[in-house]
């Protein structure tokens, strides 16, 4: 199953599977693992890949690499969108599930909405976010209130 957000990290939390992060073949940074769903959705020509391999997902942004493994790499250029990381400017989206741009992100209200959205299950992460993942870690930190 999906392991979004809300998933919590607490006991029984058992995945089938537990991948560990490896090193972007590229710049040998730390890629995360991601699902091959995830790659699906935001290959730009998902049909000449081999799904079945696993992936990682770097998120450095001075890396032209995206989707890395042993034998495939998928360059910034081969995607349809870009892990929030990867992008620097406020019009990038960091929430792809409700169209959040890092700009939005800022304010409080809306970083709510996303959190309440979570919550209750109403994000879909794996699939719309390029990272694979909770988007609420690329929200900019809540400035202490
Ligand atoms: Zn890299």
């Amino acid at each position: 199953m999906s392991s979004c957000c809300n998933t919590p990290p607490a006991e029984g939390g058992k995945k089938p599977e537990k991948r560990k992060p490896t090193d972007c073949p590229q710049c040998g940074q730390r890629a995360m693992p991601v699902e091959a769903i995830t790659v699906l959705h935001h290959a730009e020509q998902p049909w000449a890949l081999e799904l079945e391999d696993q992936w990682w997902v770097c998120e450095n942004p001075d890396c032209d690499q995206v989707y890395v493994n042993e034998h495939q790499q998928l360059s910034q250029a081969q995607l349809r969108d870009l892990p929030a990381g990867k992008q620097a400017d406020e019009h990038a989206l960091v929430c792809f599930c409700f169209g959040v741009t890092r700009a939005q992100a800022t304010e409080p209200a809306v970083r709510e909405f996303v959190v309440q959205m979570t919550r209750n299950n109403r994000c879909d992460c794996t699939i719309r976010n390029p990272a694979g993942r909770c988007c609420l870690k690329d929200f900019p930190k809540p400035s202490a209130v």
